[in-house]
């Protein structure tokens, strides 16, 4: 079983990556417009995690997306954690790579807030209510999996962890399908995500958290990708892919996309929703 998963942010967030299409009037969702389309033509399922503030501020371009029939729609956080100026500010004083979210995801009442405006609006916009999320940045702390509990999401994605096969139910009753493929933009040279940058980054901080430090030109993490997905089909588990159609896009316009998307069409791809039916027994 593949759960394929895309995260999708407004333009207003100004994430560093979206400085690197290249046509003026395309934006992050067009290019998930585009993925989708691929999605369509190699017949998987796709979850996009996507920000409140697309829903909010791009739905004539986000709309298509969410009557697709092959997606389900997931939150992401309203806002994006966007970062203070002063952080930004800091970082192009000191030359320390930025990253493109704040650290923390705030206070309770601010996560809370920012939480149940994410639902309002996907419910708004779509007539249903979400079930499933991922923390932009994968940014969370001792407050977010109880509210998200208590505001009726039921899925969570923000697990690393390239040991777990299995979704498991986590201490706060959610039902947790862990990133267990090695994902896309932090391992991938692509965008200002160059050798030099990376080295950098490493020496900063770190992704000591991380299953692997390591970064891979395109093709080489496909292979990875394609290796742990048999790995995980063959024991029976959930793959969870994470495919940003942004990162895929800037990376090598989508070439990688079609080769992986060919090897997902020989299995069953699932929503986040529907991961629930693959927990242990
Ligand atoms: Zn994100
Ligand atoms: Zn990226």
């Amino acid at each position: 079983m593949i759960c394929l998963t895309g995260d999708i942010h407004h333009s207003s967030l100004k994430i560093n990556e979206q400085s690197y299409i290249p046509e003026r009037c395309d934006s992050e969702v067009k290019i998930a417009g585009r993925y989708l389309q691929l999605v369509e033509e190699f017949g998987l399922k796709v979850t996009f995690y996507v920000t409140g503030k697309t829903l909010k501020q791009e739905w004539r371009d986000f709309r298509p997306i969410s009557c697709s029939p092959l997606v389900e729609i997931g939150g992401h956080t309203y806002s994006g954690l966007p970062r203070s100026l002063l952080s930004r500010f800091r970082s192009r004083i000191t030359g320390v790579p930025t990253v493109s979210h704040a650290a923390t995801p705030g206070s309770y009442g601010k996560q809370r807030r920012d939480t149940a405006r994410m639902i309002r609006i996907a419910e708004k916009r779509t007539g249903q209510r979400i079930v499933s999320w991922r923390s932009h940045g994968l940014v969370s702390d001792g407050n977010t999996y109880p509210i998200l509990k208590r505001l009726g999401i039921r899925f969570i994605s923000d697990d690393l962890s390239w040991e777990k096969y299995h979704p498991e139910t986590t201490a706060e009753g959610l039902i947790s399908h862990p990133l267990n493929v090695i994902m896309d933009h932090d391992h991938i040279y692509h965008a200002h995500r160059s050798e030099d940058y990376v080295e950098h980054q490493k020496e900063n901080w770190g992704l000591v958290t991380d299953p692997t430090r390591e970064s891979y030109r395109i093709g080489e993490w496909a292979d990875i990708v394609e290796d742990q997905v048999k790995k995980i089909e063959k024991t029976g588990g959930v793959a969870t892919v994470l495919m940003h159609p942004l990162c895929m896009y800037i990376a090598d316009r989508f070439e990688t996309v079609r080769r992986l998307f060919k090897l997902f069409s020989n299995f069953t791809t699932i929503w986040a929703r529907e991961t629930e039916m693959y927990l242990p027994r």
